[in-house]
């Protein structure tokens, strides 16, 4: 048994003077971190010094006195600001580009307490300066509490808690799938199932299509312009769930059935798109990828990513089986194979998959914990 770290998010119910502390405290937040980011900017540009975070946290004190607005946050919530902004310095110089902005009114929406500064009391959240906000618990908060994160998504309030969660392990099982993003439908798996996309996705995305219509009508910054607007970011909200429900669903059955699962590695840099691949399907695969891996590790099961290069290229038995895109059909002359496409690529995703576990060396009591995450 290991422990991993799991977030659990509420809904919040502050009435309305919580709502406006909420409000304001966010408002302060994202003030100090413009400041901070403008200070490392200015400081650097006139005389070629490099601010840190303890420099920046030192100063916090002082700045209270000259700044009042600060105190009414709780301490350790404006640490973690510069925290971020530390972070975002860090990430910056580590990939040599995109320069950290300040954020604007409406892009900080979430403010972390990093430590203490708030407890659970029944379906009551005590918070430092805020006040006792009224919370849906509608599952228990599992393993030890580390960071609290207030997060708000479309006016309203979430309490994000980050916990460290002892993992529970499923029994072992010897059963194998390749698993390959599909073109029509969302997966297709090397058992030959088609996995189809909910048919949500289509009614959704026509509904999408007829709502942005309307806004491009109206006139910009009307009133009827905001309600359109509003509506599109309701539907695109709403799209969003439903996929994320879909996904963890599909995953869960996946890692419970499969005690091995190969899937593509879409994260090998400079690979070539295919014209058809949209980015919004890629964008959901690896997000069904992340769920896949998360929950294969702290169910004990292996997750192999392979290498995607040619996959659909490839017959299992190793033959070259060259298909244009639009051969939806695998016919291999080597070893006779006649499948779909998509199966067959599967097929081949499994097998590197199984190649790759058998080439790593000896793992001993951790063989169930995927070594690739
Ligand atoms: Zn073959």
């Amino acid at each position: 048994m290991w422990k991993t770290r799991r977030t659990y998010k509420y809904r919040l119910w502050p009435n309305r003077k919580q709502r406006e502390r909420l409000g304001e405290t966010l408002e302060v937040c994202r003030e100090l971190y413009n400041d901070a980011l403008q200070e490392r900017r200015d400081a650097w540009k006139t005389c070629r010094l490099s601010v840190s975070f303890n420099m920046q946290s030192a100063q916090l004190p002082g700045c209270k006195t000259v700044c009042p607005g600060l105190d009414s946050v709780y301490s350790q919530v404006l640490q973690d600001v510069l925290h971020r902004v530390d972070k975002t310095y860090k990430a910056f110089f580590h990939r040599g580009r995109g320069f950290p902005r300040c954020k604007g009114k409406g892009w900080f929406d979430s403010f972390t307490y990093p430590q203490l500064g708030f407890s659970l009391q029944g379906n009551r959240l005590a918070l430092s300066k805020i006040g006792n906000v009224k919370i849906n618990l509608h599952r228990p908060v599992l393993g030890e509490i580390k960071t609290l994160t207030l997060k708000q998504e479309n006016d309203k309030w979430y309490a994000c808690f980050s916990c460290m969660v002892d993992t529970e392990p499923l029994p072992a099982n010897d059963a194998l799938v390749g698993i390959d993003v599909g073109l029509e439908s969302f997966a297709v798996t090397s058992d030959g199932e088609i996995i189809d996309n909910p048919r949500w996705f289509r009614q959704a995305q026509a509904k999408l299509r007829r709502k942005q219509r309307h806004v491009s009508r109206c006139k910009k910054r009307s009133h009827g312009w905001r309600k359109a607007c509003r509506q599109v970011a309701l539907l695109h909200k709403r799209v969003f769930h439903q996929r994320h429900d879909f996904q963890h669903k599909l995953s869960r059955e996946i890692v419970n059935a499969k005690g091995m699962i190969a899937v593509e590695d879409l994260n090998i840099q400079g690979l070539a798109k295919s014209k058809l691949a949209k980015s919004v399907h890629d964008a959901a695969w690896s997000a069904f990828i992340r769920k896949l891996a998360y929950k294969a590790e702290s169910a004990g099961r292996w997750l192999v990513k392979v290498d995607p290069r040619g996959t659909s290229q490839q017959c299992p038995c190793g033959a070259l089986v060259p298909k244009k895109l639009w051969q939806r059909d695998h016919t291999c002359t080597a070893c006779g194979l006649e499948t779909t496409r998509d199966h067959a690529s599967a097929l081949e995703i499994l097998r590197r998959g199984l190649c790759l576990v058998s080439a790593t060396p000896a793992i001993g009591g951790r063989a169930c914990r995927s070594p690739w995450l």
